[in-house]
């Protein structure tokens, strides 16, 4: 049981370091976020960071719309409408009769997954900036711009042979997520002009994230904070229950102390008395055979009996050394060591 409680207690203490790891470096992420300089793409802007050192800005946000570098993609739900980052997915629908519970259940199967990426840029203001390997991105949640259901539609031949089958097909779900073009993108990351053209791409000590967001950068630190806000609830739960294990074990350590003080205290009253007694002669001496010596030390006589239980097993020199204050014979704590008198 208490093997248990050290193990709930050194997982607990371990998640809580964890979480607070993560916090952490969260809160670093969003100090990081908030210190970077937000720069405009305009005509200036080239020029800002080729004259930074090594043509490097670390750490920059910026903000600009979305257009593709080449041929863009085409939609293929959403008629007229152009992308830099699509996603088409197709699942089908079903149902499945199971013989252990007896009854019809739903699940889907995944038939198609795909994605297409063109290079794009974020333009400004008669200026742009090429956007480097955005699936490394967090926070870029493309949206979604089309989601349908096909029923499929059974004959009764069909009917039939799907109850034999146990297997029937509902419909199919297609959905397409579509980065389009003129998005207004806002980007966090390195800002950098060394490969001739201006890039934003990931930034290169791993302290800091590369961000594209959607909502703007009030909505990229929103994000952040949230983020924060979670870990730091969790790291809250999670360090009270440490604390509160904590304070447990320390109190039930002390109780045992305290036992084993007053458990020491008493026999060695007895044992005071006993002197007592032997200075005054009170105490016959009985022969030490085998049916009355101790069975700790085997060499003095069984002198005391042990509370509540009743066993006389021990002198009370070895009784004071039970430790926790326990009958040797039947493990039954021992509350009292009463003086045993021979007559
Ligand atoms: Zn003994
Ligand atoms: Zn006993």
């Amino acid at each position: 049981m208490e093997n248990l409680e050290v193990v709930v207690l050194a997982g607990s203490s371990a998640i809580t370091g964890i979480i607070g790891y993560y916090l952490w470096k969260e809160a670093k992420y969003l100090g990081h976020v908030k210190d970077a300089p937000r720069l405009t793409i305009d005509r200036n802007f080239k020029a800002i960071v080729d004259e930074a050192p090594k043509h490097t800005i670390p750490y920059a946000v910026v903000e600009g719309s979305v257009a593709a570098l080449g041929t863009p993609l085409k939609s293929e739900n959403a008629s007229g409408l152009l992308g830099v980052i699509q996603t088409l997915i197709c699942r089908e629908h079903k149902t499945y009769w199971s013989g252990s519970t007896r009854l019809w259940h739903d699940t889907t199967r995944l038939i198609r997954n795909i994605s297409h990426t063109v290079p794009f840029e974020l333009r400004g203001n008669k200026a742009s900036v090429k956007v480097d390997d955005p699936l490394s991105a967090v926070g870029l949640e493309i949206p979604i711009v089309h989601d349908s259901f096909e029923p499929s539609s059974t004959s009764l031949g069909e009917h039939i042979v799907s109850w034999a089958s146990g297997e029937k097909t509902k419909g199919f779900q297609t959905m397409e997520r579509m980065l389009s073009e003129g998005t207004v993108l806002t980007g966090v990351g390195m800002i950098s002009t060394s490969t001739g053209t201006l890039m934003l791409g990931p930034p290169a000590t791993s302290d800091r994230l590369y961000i594209l967001g959607r909502t703007g950068f009030s909505g990229v630190v929103r994000d952040l904070q949230s983020k924060l806000n979670q870990l730091r609830f969790m790291l809250y739960v999670s360090g009270s229950i440490t604390a509160l294990l904590s304070a447990l074990w320390a109190y039930r350590w002390y109780k045992q102390y305290c036992e084993k003080v007053a458990h020491e205290m008493q026999v060695e009253r007895v044992l005071q008395n006993r002197a007592q007694d032997d200075n005054e002669g009170t105490n016959i001496d009985q022969e030490i055979n085998e049916d009355n010596t101790c069975t700790i030390c085997l060499t003095n006589r069984r002198d005391v009996v042990l509370l509540e239980c009743g066993h006389i097993c021990t002198c009370a020199r070895c009784a004071r050394l039970l430790q926790p204050p326990q009958c040797p014979i039947c493990r039954q704590r021992v509350k009292r060591v009463v003086p045993l008198f021979n007559a």
